[in-house]
C-alpha cells in the first residue's frame, strides 16, 4: 500500500517508511491510497474466523508488501494474546471491553501491534529508530509496555509531572532497558510542543530516525479497527451504532475504516467530555481548535483532534455526508460520574469515567434511534482512574494483576525542565 500525505505536499511513501517516518515530511498525517472493500464472503463467513484470522484479512491491504503475510500472521497473533468481550447491559446498549492487555487501556492493541511492525523493520539491525511520545497518561504504558525489549528501538516518554495517575506513573518509569521516562516539570501541552519541536528539530533527524507512537502513526491507528470486527461478530443485532469515548478521534476514525472496509456499521457517535470541538463542528460546521480543559476523562482532554483531518479525507471533506455517519455529543463530569453511578445501579457494572461518556453519548443517540443497538466502549478498567471510580460508587474496588504488578516497583524517571535539556538527551 502507498500512502500520501494529507498536507499533499509530500512524495507518497509505503508502508514501512510511513511507520518509521511518523509523519510526513512536510508534517500531515498518512493516509492510505485505496481501500478495497472486503468481500461478502468474508462477512458471510465471518463467524467461522478466528479473531487473528479477522484481523489478517482486515489489515493485510495496508502493509502489503512491506511484511510478508506469515510474519503479519504471527504479529497480529501475538499482538491479540487476550480477549475483547461484550457485555450486554439491557436490549438497546451493550458494552465492548477493550481493557484486558497488559495496561489495561485500548492503545495496548496498537501499541503492540507497531512495536513488531517496527521490530521487523529493524530485523537486520539497519533501521534504528526511536520512539518518542508525549502521554497524559494512557499512551506512555501502553507504548513502554508494548515496546518493551523490541531490538533496535529507543522509546523516550515525556509526561508531566504529578499529572497522571499513580498507576499510570508506575506503568511507564518501572520498565528499565529501552525505555526511558523524562518526567517533565509542566502540563501535558508542554511535553506535546517539545515533542513536536523534536521532530522538527534538523539537528536531530540528521542525526537519528525519530518516529512518533502516537495515533498519528499508521501503524498504531490502522490495528484499532480490529475492535469493530470483533464487536460484530459477537452479536448478532442489526443496526450496529458506535459510540466512542473520543480524544484524538483515532480509535473512532479507525471504526470508519472498517465501515468502509464493508463492515455493517449504522452510524457512529463521537461522545466527548466538555472538550467538544467535534461536537461544535457539527453544530456549526466550523472546526475551531481550543486549548484543553482537564476533566475526570482525562484521555480526552484533547483541544484540537489530530486524526480528525483522516475522517474528513474519509468522507472527502463533504460535510453532509459526513453528518449522515457521525453524531456528538458533549458531557461534564457531572453528568460522567452520574452515569457511573446510573450504569452501577442499573445494571451492576462498573465503568470508568471514559466508558461512562460512551454511555452518556449512547443513550442520547437512542432518543431519537430507538431500534439501534448501541454499542459503547469500555477504553481502560475502572481501576486505572481508581479514586473517581470509588469515590462515586462508593465500593473499594479490587485491584487486577496487571495492575498489581507495577505496584510496588521503582519508579525511575529524569527530571527535565526544557526542550535543550530534551535535545541534549536525545543527542547523547
Ligand atoms: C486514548 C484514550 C481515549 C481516546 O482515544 P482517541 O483515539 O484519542 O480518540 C479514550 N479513552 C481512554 C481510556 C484512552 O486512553
Amino acid at each position: 500500500m502507498q500512502y500520501y500525505s494529507l498536507n499533499k505536499k509530500a512524495p507518497n511513501t509505503s508502508f514501512k517508511d510511513a511507520v518509521i517516518k511518523g509523519l510526513a515530511p512536510d508534517k500531515g498525517l498518512y493516509f492510505p491510497k485505496s481501500i478495497t472493500p472486503l468481500p461478502k464472503s468474508f462477512f458471510d463467513d465471518i463467524n467461522n474466523l478466528s479473531y487473528s484470522e479477522i484481523a489478517f484479512e482486515a489489515i493485510k491491504q495496508f502493509v502489503e508488501p512491506d511484511i510478508p503475510k506469515d510474519i503479519l500472521k504471527k504479529i497480529i497473533t501475538e499482538t491479540l494474546s487476550f480477549g475483547f468481550p461484550i457485555v450486554e447491559l439491557n436490549k438497546n446498549i451493550s458494552v465492548l471491553e477493550l481493557f484486558h492487555g497488559p495496561t489495561m487501556a485500548f492503545k495496548d492493541v496498537g501499541a503492540r501491534f507497531m512495536a513488531r511492525c517496527l521490530g521487523y523493520f529493524n530485523k537486520d539491525n539497519t533501521n534504528e529508530v526511536t520512539v518518542l511520545v508525549a502521554t497524559s497518561g494512557d499512551t506512555g504504558g501502553a507504548v513502554a509496555n508494548g515496546f518493551l525489549g523490541v531490538k533496535g528501538v529507543n522509546v523516550v516518554i515525556l509526561y508531566p509531572s504529578g499529572k497522571v495517575s499513580d498507576i499510570q506513573e508506575k506503568q511507564l518509569t518501572t520498565l528499565g532497558q529501552n525505555i526511558t521516562a523524562l518526567e517533565v516539570n509542566g502540563t501535558f501541552d508542554d511535553c506535546q510542543d517539545m515533542a513536536k519541536n523534536a521532530f522538527l528539530d534538523e539537528d536531530l533527524t540528521k542525526k537519528m530516525q525519530l518516529t512518533s507512537a502516537n495515533s498519528i502513526n499508521v501503524a498504531r491507528w490502522l490495528p484499532q479497527m480490529f475492535y469493530f470486527f470483533f464487536a460484530y461478530r459477537q452479536l448478532k443485532q442489526k443496526n450496529i451504532v458506535f459510540s466512542i469515548p473520543s480524544g484524538n478521534f483515532g480509535n473512532i476514525c479507525a471504526g470508519m475504516m472498517a465501515q468502509q472496509l464493508g463492515l455493517p456499521i449504522a452510524h457512529f457517535v463521537a461522545s466527548n467530555n466538555e472538550n467538544n470541538v467535534v461536537t461544535e463542528y457539527l453544530k456549526t460546521k466550523t472546526f475551531n481548535p481550543k486549548p484543553s480543559i482537564q476533566t475526570i476523562s482525562n484521555a480526552m482532554d484533547v483541544g484540537n483532534p489530530s486524526n480528525f483531518v483522516r475522517i474528513q479525507e474519509i468522507y472527502n471533506n463533504n460535510f453532509e455526508a459526513l453528518k449522515e455517519n457521525l453524531s456528538s455529543y458533549s458531557f461534564t463530569d457531572d453528568d460522567t460520574r452520574a452515569a457511573m453511578q446510573e450504569i452501577y445501579s442499573n445494571y451492576n457494572y462498573v465503568a470508568d469515567p471514559h466508558g461512562a461518556v460512551g454511555y452518556l453519548g449512547a443513550k442520547v443517540y437512542l432518543r431519537t434511534n430507538p431500534t439501534a443497538h448501541c454499542v459503547f466502549l469500555e477504553t481502560a478498567h475502572p481501576t486505572k482512574f481508581l479514586e473517581v471510580v470509588e469515590e462515586v460508587i462508593k465500593e473499594k474496588q479490587e485491584l487486577p494483576a496487571q495492575i498489581k504488578g507495577v505496584m510496588d516497583k521503582k519508579k525511575v524517571s529524569i527530571k527535565i525542565k526544557s526542550y535543550e535539556q530534551l535535545k541534549a538527551f536525545l543527542l547523547k
